[in-house]
């Protein structure tokens, strides 16, 4: 196997690549490269079709169409001047620009493909025109829109809201206010800490929420709910205040740990955020989706991501409970009957600090069975869960799928990622709720 061999490829238009806020539509169904490739395998030659788009780094693979092998590559590069790729297998660009009858196939890491598509084929001519096809323009658009505004908060504003949070987590409140007033425009000086905590949140969940698209989202709703069962809690029930100051050093534990979650997700952002897509695909689109693979190679990677967020995102529900609790019966402790179904007798919570011991798909279930707030029963859907952490799920490179030994159908890798982006919304929901927690908390309202 010849690996390691590089090739450069021009972006279509130059300008067009990172480094400017604003880049125009289009460029990427314009970047699409032939390559001859032998297969490493049966040493056959064919033609690879390769979607190209500017990137951090994406792993993805292609299925040789003569032996079905996995060929796996590599590209990187964000600029004109250092973008490669990387395909593990000899590439034989320029010996034989013709080919005639060998095989094509198209492959891309960036938008779900019909592997058979060639050029000739008009639905198959760019990977994005399938994709117009299939949601048809307006959707597509949209699509398209979020997903730009998402890729363009994670990479431009995100690195300024981390700087932010890590000095409010710091306590530098000297450095924070000056990042606050050079880098977000405040006007005022926040003095206090509840202030800081008010504004660092703020900061963050803009970016958030960005990232986590508009269609189909539920985020808002969840948090208008909290935010009034919350505040009708703390004005009339004294034990609301005291349970929420009780676990300030606890909360602070998360806030820490939420905030190094969310960053690694927007740090490998470009490895799942096409989970996005997910939601704007109907019942009546979703058997098209089927035949579509996304040809990414990073399964552990964002499995990790996945897991990781999914425990994180169980461990900050409580203060939901906590506020339901109090304004239907007066005390966060006090479940009354109000169990969820699928909770058996002898798991009910009897108090919160049962309720923290409870396994995960309990924890969601007492949140999920309030009005208004069913939709983080749909993002942390323990099922999915089960089959995405099982100890023997893989991606089957043959399918495309995300398959295990308890559940051998699985889901698509598109799929997939969107249950990842579903957990990255939860935890960017959550920590709106968190906010309340360390505003209740703070040394500016008393000892706790
Ligand atoms: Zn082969």
């Amino acid at each position: 196997m010849s690996a390691g061999l590089r090739s450069y490829m021009p972006f279509a238009r130059r300008g067009d690549c990172g480094g400017s806020e604003r880049r125009s539509r289009g460029y990427r169904e314009c970047m699409i490269s032939r390559y001859h490739l032998k297969c490493p395998g049966c040493e056959e030659v064919f033609v690879a079709r390769l979607g190209v788009e500017p990137t951090n780094g994406t792993r993805f693979y292609l299925p040789c169409p003569h032996c079905r092998l996995p060929i796996r590559g590599f590209m990187q590069g964000t600029e004109l001047e250092n973008h490669r790729i990387n395909i593990e297998c000899e590439v034989m660009n320029g010996a034989d620009p013709e080919l005639p009858g060998a095989l094509v196939v198209t492959i891309n890491p960036f938008v779900p493909s019909l592997y058979e598509a060639d050029s000739f084929t008009p639905s198959g001519a760019f990977p994005t025109l399938t994709l117009v096809q299939i949601l048809g323009q307006d959707a597509f658009t949209e699509f398209e829109s979020e997903r730009h505004q998402a890729l363009d908060a994670g990479r431009l504003q995100w690195p300024r809201v981390r700087m932010l949070f890590q000095y409010y987590l710091q306590g530098n409140a000297k450095m924070f206010t000056r990042i606050a007033t050079e880098q977000f425009g405040l006007d005022w000086e926040p003095t206090q800490a509840h202030q800081r905590t008010s504004i660092a949140y703020q900061a963050m969940g803009t970016v958030t929420t960005t990232i986590a698209g508009t269609t189909g989202n539920r985020s808002a709703t969840v948090i208008d709910r909290f935010a009034r069962k919350h505040t009708a809690a703390m004005q009339r029930h004294k034990e609301h205040l005291v349970a929420f100051r009780a676990r300030g050093k606890q909360s602070a534990a998360l806030e820490r740990d939420l905030f190094t979650e969310l960053n690694r997700f927007v740090e490998q952002h470009e490895s799942w955020e096409m989970g996005l897509l997910v939601r704007f695909v109907g019942q009546a689109e979703q058997a098209k989706f089927e035949d579509l693979v996304l040809y990414r190679d990073e399964f552990s990677t964002v499995r990790d991501l996945y897991q990781q967020g999914f425990e994180l995102a169980c461990k900050c529900i409580w203060p939901l409970v906590a506020a339901q609790n109090t304004v239907k019966r007066g005390s966060p402790d006090d479940f009354g009957n109000d169990h969820p179904v699928t909770v058996p007798a002898n798991k009910q919570a009897r108090s919160l600090a049962q309720y923290d011991k409870l396994p995960n798909a309990y924890k969601i279930a007492y949140a999920a069975q309030v009005p208004g707030w069913e939709s983080l029963g749909e993002l942390l859907n323990n099922k999915h869960r089960n089959t995405i952490g099982h100890a023997t799920a893989h991606h089957d490179l043959q399918t495309g799928r995300i398959v295990s030994d308890t559940d051998p159908t699985g889901m698509t890798y598109l799929d997939f990622l969107g249950h990842t982006l579903g957990v990255f919304d939860a935890l960017s929901t959550l920590a709106q709720v968190l906010r309340a927690c360390r505003v209740a908390a703070s040394p500016d309202f008393g000892v706790a």
